[in-house]
């Protein structure tokens, strides 16, 4: 067949509209959100890449499903679809439905993660480490060296790194090591994929140490579309058979729906040990709700139901998968660096490298996201010193964070090629005048998750 432009699988059914504020507008916008693009209020935002999660478009048979929702308190049918699909991908026996990912996750550790315990992760997640720690566990992130490298392109760079996984069990003990994660894809470590490969490697760890594996299973989809394309061996496989062995490999798995479930709110907690699951139970009830609808509405159960009927489809993930990585070859064909190869939801511009003359605590990955937004309106969200650095306890310089990432998430089903376009020019237009930038200081943070609400200052 001759070359041909790989297309949105889809029609565009409703429309929203995007306002255009001009330069003076956002520089305002940016004065009142004190530099921090959590601040600023969307319609100031034109092209809105701060997050893929929730913020993608819905298809016509998801919001038919919702018409269907139904909203009994107690064994909702819409439940029992969802509980069914969940099922059918996971083969996990149970499965408790919440709010968002978060939920599931601070459910699961509140159960299995004790203080002083080590919760072995590829790269943890914001939620995912902030649960971990305030159960005073210490959150390890051991992705393969590769995956530090922004520069290497290799294909699996999200894989955990297997002899340090056991060195860190031999170091605190078995007994403080509660549960593994793997994080598939790696959204910290640059949406990177895991493979299949090293799944299994984890697990023959796990098995040895009898130590529970769980996915952070929020880009499962994503994942397997990748391993289909890039582990020898897997690529006659449908990504529904890819992913029902990455979950075979697993004891349970925490979701986020507003990831592959498609959908704009909603999360599951699947596992297979009863005695575990009824412990969760009980505090799903105290904080979220009754088990047979968690955190969601009944039409939220459908929304996710549906949606997760419809991420596994192959023509979905290679539109999907491709035009994230058309971004990335757009702006990495004209020099700027990037982490390599794009990842499956998104582009992380490397601000280290883009910006040698701004030092870790001056934020170079936040000054550049800011640069983004005044240039062209584009919402991206740094990945850095700001998220994952640390306050000195002595009033110094922050303790860096080992990259300095702006990270483009692509909402899905969202934006068209035009849309992108217009980013990769932004993005070219800001790296040509990249010496120019400056760095930020911090006047404001909280203690935990301080990139949501931290307000800066320029020097
Ligand atoms: C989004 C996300 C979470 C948390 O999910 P929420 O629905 O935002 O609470 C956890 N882990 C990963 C990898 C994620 O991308």
């Amino acid at each position: 067949m001759p070359y041909r432009t790989i297309i949105e699988p889809f029609r565009i059914h409703s429309v929203q509209a995007i306002d255009l504020p001009d330069a003076e507008e956002r520089e305002e916008a940016l004065r009142q959100a004190g530099f921090n693009l959590f601040g600023l209020h969307a319609d100031h935002v034109i092209i809105d890449l701060l997050t893929d999660s929730g913020t993608g478009a819905m298809s016509s048979e998801q919001w038919a499903g919702m018409m269907r929702g139904d909203e009994s308190y107690a064994g909702s049918r819409s439940f029992y679809r969802f509980e069914s699909i969940v099922k059918d991908i996971t083969q996990m026996t149970q499965v408790i439905p919440t709010h968002q990912g978060r939920a599931a996750e601070r459910i699961l550790f509140s159960v299995m993660v004790d203080e002083g315990d080590v919760v072995p992760n590829n790269t943890h997640f914001d939620t995912t480490r902030a649960n971990v720690e305030y159960r005073g566990a210490e959150a390890r992130d051991l992705v393969v060296p590769e995956g530090r490298d922004p520069a290497i392109d290799l294909p699996f760079k999200g894989n955990m790194d297997i002899d340090a996984l056991r060195a860190t069990i031999e170091e605190v003990g078995r007994d403080r090591v509660p549960l593994v994660m793997v994080t598939v894809t790696n959204n910290s470590g640059g949406g990177q994929p895991v493979s299949l490969q090293n799944l299994r490697d984890v697990r023959a760890v796990c098995d040895e140490y009898e130590i529970p594996l769980f996915l952070d299973a929020c880009r499962f989809a994503e994942n397997a579309w990748f391993i289909k394309l890039r582990e020898p061996g897997h690529e006659h496989r449908t990504p529904a058979e890819i992913a029902r062995e990455m979950f075979s490999l697993a004891d349970g798995c925490t979701m986020s729906a507003k990831k592959d479930g498609l959908a704009n709110i909603g999360g599951f907690l699947a596992l297979n040990d009863d005695e575990i699951a009824a412990r969760c139970r009980n505090l799903l009830i105290l904080t979220e709700g009754f088990p047979t609808y968690g955190g969601m509405a009944g039409y939220d159960l459908e929304a996710v139901a549906q949606g997760l009927a419809e991420v596994l489809d192959e023509n979905y993930l290679r539109y999907r998968i491709r035009s994230t990585a058309y971004l990335g070859e757009k702006v990495a064909a004209a020099g700027v660096p990037i982490v390599q190869p794009p990842g499956g939801h998104a582009i992380y511009l490397d601000a280290k490298a883009l910006l040698p003359h701004i030092p870790p605590h001056e934020y170079p990955a936040q000054s550049l996201a800011v640069e983004l937004y005044r240039n062209g309106g584009v919402r991206g969200v740094e990945i850095g010193t700001v998220m994952f650095g640390r306050p000195s306890p002595d009033g110094g310089p922050d303790e860096p964070a080992a990259m300095e990432l702006v990270r483009l998430a692509i909402p899905r089903r969202t934006y068209t090629q035009s849309h992108i376009d217009y980013v990769a020019e932004v993005v070219i237009d800001v790296a040509s005048r990249a010496e120019s930038l400056r760095g930020l200081r911090m006047v404001e943070q909280a203690p935990w998750l301080r990139h949501f609400t931290a307000r800066f200052e320029p020097l």
